[in-house]
C-alpha cells in the first residue's frame, strides 16, 4: 500500500485530508519537524506532504534535510494562495495552491507516484545498458586479445581476465590440458585458501570433468595425484572459508567440436544473471578456436623441426657419401687411364672395349656423385657463389664449344643465335655454363638425330617473359629487364602433366628414350636451385614428340657494381 507522511501543525487540515486519502493510501502524521528522519526511517513514505501553513516548521531547512536523507519519497506542498517562495518550489516535486479540489490533490499524488516509477524504470534500463555494453566491451577486448596469440598459457589466462572484466568473480577454477604436458588446475582467487578448501576445490573440479564424459572415455585421465595445481591470490592477507561453496556459481567446458581443451568454473558472493551466464559461456567458447590454432601451430612446428632435422641429417649423409666415393673413383679412373695408355701393356681391341665401356661409366658415376654433392650444397646454403658482372653470350659461347662435338657426334646441328650489345648480368659464370650445360646435356639426349637444338640470348621486359603459367607460382617476380636465354630442341617432348615433375628431385619421365639415356634427374632441380639463388626464373615449354624450349631468366644488372645482388648466396 502507497504510504503517506502528512506534516501539519493544523489539526483541521490533518483531519480532512486523512478523510479524504486514508481509504486507499497509509496515512502517517508529524505535527513537527523533530524526528522526522526517524519517521521516514520507519514508514519508508512514498509521498511526504508538507502543509507550509503550518506555523513554527522552517520547511527550506526540513526539505533539505529530506533530501540529503532520501530521495525516494515525492515531496508535494500544500500552500496559501499566491504563495511564491520559489525556493521551496523548486524543490519540492509538486505543489496545490488552496482552493484544490479533493480531486486535484489525488491526481497529483498518481501522477507524481507514476512519475517516480517511470523514472526508476529508466534509470534501471540505463543501468541494464551500461551493463551490457561494459560486458561488451569486455567481451571485444577479451576475443582481440585471442585473436593476437598463439600462445596457450596466455590464451588460458586472457580467458581469466576477461571473464574478471566482464563479471569480476570472487574465485575461478580452471581444468587446463592444453599449457603443460600434465593437468593443471589454476586457480585464481580473491583471497587465500586453506590445504582443505584447495582439496576440495579439487575434488570438484574432477567431479565437474567426469560428470561431462557420463559414460563415455575420458579424454585425459585425472585424479587427485596428478593434478598440478597453481594459485594466483590477489589479497592473501585475508581468507576464504567453506562459505565459498555457498556462493553462486557457473561452469562451462572449455571445447571444439571433438576437441577438449579443459573446463572452467567461477564463483561469486552475489547472484549471476542470465546475462553473466552467457558472457561467461561465450568468453570460454571463444577461447577454444585460438587453442586450437595453437595446437595445430606447434604441432607443425615440431614437425618442421624434425622435416628440418632429417633433412639436415641426409644432407650429410649424402655429403659424407659422396666425399667417400669421389676418392676411390678417381683411383679407379686414373687406373684406366693408365691401363688404357698401354704403359702396362700392350691392350688389345676387347680389352679397350671394355676399359672404355668402365671408363665412361666410371664418369657417369663421377657425374652422378658432383651433381649430388651441388645439390645438397646448395639446400644447406654453403654453395659459394663468384659473382661478377658478364655478358650471357660468353657463357653460350663457352658451351657451345663445350657440346658442339656431343652434339655432332649424335649428329645434331647446335645453333646460336646471339643478341649483340646485351646488358651485363651480375652472375657466378661457372655456375651459369653448369645450367646451360645441362640444358644443352638434355636437348642433345632427347632429340633425334638430324634435327638440330638452337641456343638464343635477348633482352625482355618481365611482362615480355611469357612464362608459363604452370611456372608461375613458383618462381619469384621481380618486375624489371631481363635477359632471357632459351634451348630449343625438336626432342621427344614432355607431357604437360609431366613439365613440374621434370624439376623435381630425381624426376625421370617415364618415356623408352629416358630409361635408355638414364641420368641422375637431378640436372633440373639443380639448374633451378642455381637460377633462383640469381633471382632469375626458369620455365619450360614443352609438346610431345614435337620438342621442348627451356629457358632461364636473370635480372639486368642495374650497374656495373650491382651490389643488391652481391649477397646472392642466398641467405637460406
Ligand atoms: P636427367 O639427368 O635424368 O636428365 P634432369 O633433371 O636433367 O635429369 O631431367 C629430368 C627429366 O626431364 C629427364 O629424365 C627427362 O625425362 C626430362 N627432360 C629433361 N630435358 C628434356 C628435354 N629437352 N626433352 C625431353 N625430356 C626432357
Amino acid at each position: 500500500m502507497i504510504r503517506i507522511l502528512f506534516i501539519s501543525t493544523r489539526k483541521e487540515k490533518i483531519d480532512q485530508y486523512i478523510s479524504i486519502l486514508s481509504p486507499k493510501y497509509e496515512f502517517i502524521t508529524l505535527a513537527s519537524e523533530t524526528n522526522i528522519l526517524d519517521s521516514i526511517n520507519l514508514a519508508v513514505p512514498d509521498i511526504i506532504i508538507l502543509d507550509t501553513n503550518s506555523g513554527n516548521i522552517d520547511f527550506k531547512n526540513l526539505i533539505k534535510k529530506i533530501k540529503s536523507y532520501t530521495d525516494n519519497s515525492v515531496i508535494l506542498l500544500l500552500t496559501a494562495k499566491n504563495f511564491n517562495n520559489r525556493d521551496l518550489i523548486k524543490n519540492a516535486n509538486a505543489f496545490l495552491q488552496e482552493d484544490f479540489t479533493d480531486e486535484m490533490i489525488v491526481n497529483t499524488i498518481n501522477m507524481n507516484l507514476r512519475m517516480r516509477e517511470s523514472l526508476a524504470r529508466l534509470s534501471n534500463t540505463n543501468k541494464d545498458l551500461a551493463d551490457s555494453l561494459y560486458r561488451l566491451n569486455a567481451l571485444y577486448s577479451t576475443s582481440s586479445q585471442f585473436a593476437g596469440t598463439l600462445d596457450k598459457k596466455k590464451l588460458i589466462n586472457f580467458m581469466i581476465e576477461g571473464i574478471d572484466k566482464a563479471l569480476s568473480f570472487s574465485l575461478t577454477c580452471t581444468l587446463s590440458f592444453c599449457t603443460e604436458n600434465e593437468p593443471v588446475l589454476l586457480i585464481n582467487s580473491l583471497y587465500e585458501l586453506s590445504d582443505e578448501i584447495l582439496n576440495a576445490l579439487k575434488l570438484r573440479t574432477i567431479y565437474q570433468y567426469k560428470s561431462l564424459f557420463e559414460d563415455k572415455n575420458l579424454p585425459y585421465e585425472v585424479n587427485i595425484n596428478n593434478l598440478k595445481t597453481i594459485k594466483h591470490i590477489k589479497y592473501p592477507a585475508n581468507r576464504f572459508t567453506f562459505t565459498l561453496f555457498q556462493f553462486d556459481n557457473l561452469f562451462s567446458p572449455i571445447t571444439l567440436g571433438d576437441n577438449f581443451f579443459g573446463c572452467v568454473e567461477i564463483f561469486k558472493d552475489a547472484p549471476f544473471s542470465a546475462e553473466d551466464a552467457t558472457c561467461f559461456r561465450t568468453i570460454a567458447q571463444q577461447v577454444a578456436l585460438p587453442l586450437k590454432s595453437a595446437t595445430l601451430y606447434q604441432e607443425i612446428k615440431e614437425t618442421n623441426l624434425k622435416l628440418e632435422k632429417l633433412e639436415r641429417l641426409k644432407s650429410e649423409f649424402i655429403s659424407i657419401v659422396s666425399h667417400e666415393l669421389r676418392t676411390p673413383l678417381t683411383s679407379i679412373k686414373n687406373s684406366l687411364d693408365i691401363l688404357l695408355s698401354g704403359r702396362c701393356g700392350e691392350v688389345t681391341e676387347a680389352s679397350e672395349k671394355f676399359l672404355t665401356m668402365a671408363k665412361r661409366n666410371v664418369q657417369r658415376l663421377s657425374g652422378i656423385i658432383n651433381d649430388l654433392l651441388d645439390l645438397s650444397k646448395i639446400e644447406a646454403g654453403k654453395m659459394d657463389f663468384n659473382c661478377k658482372n658478364l655478358n650471357i653470350n660468353q657463357v653460350i659461347e663457352y658451351v657451345k664449344s663445350a657440346l658442339s662435338i656431343v652434339a655432332k657426334e649424335k649428329g645434331l646441328t647446335l645453333l646460336t643465335e646471339e643478341n649483340k650489345n646485351l646488358p651485363e648480368i651480375y652472375a657466378d659464370s661457372q655456375r651459369l655454363e653448369q645450367v646451360l650445360t645441362n640444358l644443352v646435356s638434355n636437348a642433345i639426349k632427347f632429340t633425334p638425330e638430324g634435327k638440330s637444338i638452337k641456343i638464343i640470348s635477348e633482352l625482355k621486359n618481365f611482362d615480355e617473359l611469357s612464362i608459363n603459367p604452370l611456372f608461375q607460382n613458383i618462381n619469384s617476380k621481380q618486375k624489371g629487364e631481363y635477359i632471357v636465354v632459351s634451348v630449343k630442341d625438336e626432342g621427344i617432348g614432355i607431357a604437360e602433366k609431366d613439365l613440374l615433375r621434370a624439376f623435381d628431385k630425381f624426376a625421370q619421365i617415364e618415356n623408352s628414350l629416358s630409361r635408355k639415356v638414364g641420368g641422375s634427374g637431378l640436372g633440373l632441380p639443380i639448374a633451378k636451385q642455381l637460377i633462383e639463388a640469381h633471382h632469375g626464373i626458369i620455365w619450360c615449354d614443352s609438346e610431345l614428340n614435337k620438342g621442348s624450349t627451356f629457358y632461364f631468366a636473370i635480372p639486368v644488372a642495374k650497374n656495373n657494381s650491382d651490389k643488391n645482388t652481391e649477397n646472392l648466396l642466398l641467405s637460406r
